[in-house]
């Protein structure tokens, strides 16, 4: 087994690398608070900026949005792999483009829409510049998705849906819902729940902002009363929307921006040897030099997950074990990297990004904050070991 990159896939990496160079926004990746695994510190959460709508449109014309999609739908026909490295190096630059139609409502589409429906939708998908949010979390439906109440009632051409969502991240600057709702309570959820595309233009739709622990509008509550959603919007078969949302969910676990951990750590290791304390440097300190160590260890061990599944996707095995694996490992490091930030920076790590004093652009001290969202999101911790134990050990479930 070799676990290193061959010629063709470092030199797709320099490709790469000198897209980023060449394309992402001036100053974007110095302003960027964003901490690998948080979902609370986008800054396009908090506005729809032209120069990274242009970004995501220069993405589409090089190809790199599509590259691993079949050639019949428009892609490059590229491998997972190679879309992996491309993954990798955007996250590290701290670029924009961590989007949920390219990596979750694609891929789903993909897999499950009629032919029809992947017409319609993929080639408006392809071009970047529609945003989608996840309508899955609802007041009391979270870790367990069966318990939700919105419902879709047919009527003629549309379904009429009535309930809410909550925790619903960047809803207030997207175009369209990704949306669950039960379309027959008769039954157990995994045979009466749809999967729909929702336009938030529709009547009906209210968006109400939530300020998370960081101070930024990243999610909401969003309500529906009354919406009609148009039939041809149900994603593949009435009634099968919650296999579609399990898959969906695998989708997003893998969805981590790997860079973002080894460039956060970089620049901690960075200022650790940079920095005196006490006349020394910090890396000097024996009990510093041993949390980063470890740290280095997990970054591979994440990394290492992170190219696995894409070989396994390669490789036409589906990454469901893997993808919880994935998304375990990453949020706990990204929680584990704050704190070993904060111990680094010491005082000055509570100084928050506005402040001229706050080392890192005061990255460290947002990002202690947003981790908490890493390991909740997209199902929590101990969400993944349920899964890593029933469906990878086949313990039983209680
Ligand atoms: C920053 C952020 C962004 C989010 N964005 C979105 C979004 O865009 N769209 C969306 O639909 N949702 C979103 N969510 C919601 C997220 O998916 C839910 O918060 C998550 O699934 C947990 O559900 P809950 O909050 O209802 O907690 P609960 O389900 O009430 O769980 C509370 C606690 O109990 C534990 N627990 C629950 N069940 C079990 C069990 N069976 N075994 C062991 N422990 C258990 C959990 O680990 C958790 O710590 C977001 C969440 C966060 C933090």
């Amino acid at each position: 087994m070799d676990f290193k990159l061959d010629k063709k896939q470092l030199d797709f990496q320099k490709e790469v690398e000198h897209f980023l160079k060449t394309n992402v926004p001036p100053g974007y990746s110095e302003k960027s608070l964003y901490w690998p695994g948080g979902y609370g510190a986008i800054l396009e959460f908090e506005e729809r900026d032209p120069a990274v709508d242009r970004f995501r449109e220069r993405m589409y014309e090089e190809g790199w949005t599509t590259m691993a999609w079949p050639k019949e739908l428009g892609g490059g026909g590229r491998s997972m792999v190679e879309q992996a490295i491309f993954a990798e190096r955007l996250s590290y630059h701290r670029a924009p483009g961590s989007d949920t139609a390219m990596l979750i409502v694609v891929p789903t589409i993909m897999r499950y829409g009629s032919d029809e429906f992947k017409k319609e939708w993929i080639p408006k998908i392809m071009k970047g510049n529609l945003r989608f949010w996840l309508a899955y979390s609802e007041p009391n439906a979270g870790s367990d998705l069966s318990a939700i109440q919105t419902k879709a009632v047919e009527d003629g051409d549309d379904f009429i849906v009535n309930g809410q969502k909550i925790w619903s991240s960047g809803a207030h600057i997207s175009d369209y819902g990704w949306m669950v709702a039960r379309t027959d309570l008769n039954v157990p959820a995994h045979k009466g729940t749809s999967m729909f595309i929702v336009d938030n233009k529709t009547p009906g739709i209210t968006i109400r902002p939530l300020i998370n622990i960081v101070g930024f509008h990243s999610f909401n509550e969003v309500f529906f009363d009354n919406v009609r959603i148009p039939k041809k919007n149900l994603v593949g078969e009435k009634n099968l929307g919650f296999l579609y949302l399990m898959v969906a969910l695998d989708f997003e676990r893998l969805a981590i921006a790997i860079g973002g951990f080894r460039r956060q750590y970089e620049d901690i290791v960075k200022y650790a040897k940079e920095t005196k304390r006490d006349g020394k440097p910090i890396s000097e300190n024996y009990a510093v030099r041993k949390k980063l160590a470890d740290l280095a260890i997990e970054i591979e061990i994440a990394y290492m997950y992170f190219f696995k599944t894409a070989w396994m996707m390669d490789n036409n095995m589906h990454p469901n074990i893997e993808a919880s694996v994935l998304k375990l490992v990453a949020t706990q490091l990204s929680r584990k990297l704050a704190g070993v930030g904060m111990d680094v920076l010491g005082m000055r790590g509570q100084l928050n990004h506005d402040s001229p004093y706050a080392p890192l652009d005061g990255r460290v001290c947002i990002g202690y904050l947003d981790s908490i969202s890493a390991v909740i999101g997209a199902g929590a911790s101990e969400i993944q070991r349920n899964i890593i134990a029933q469906r990878g050990l086949g313990l039983p479930r209680k």
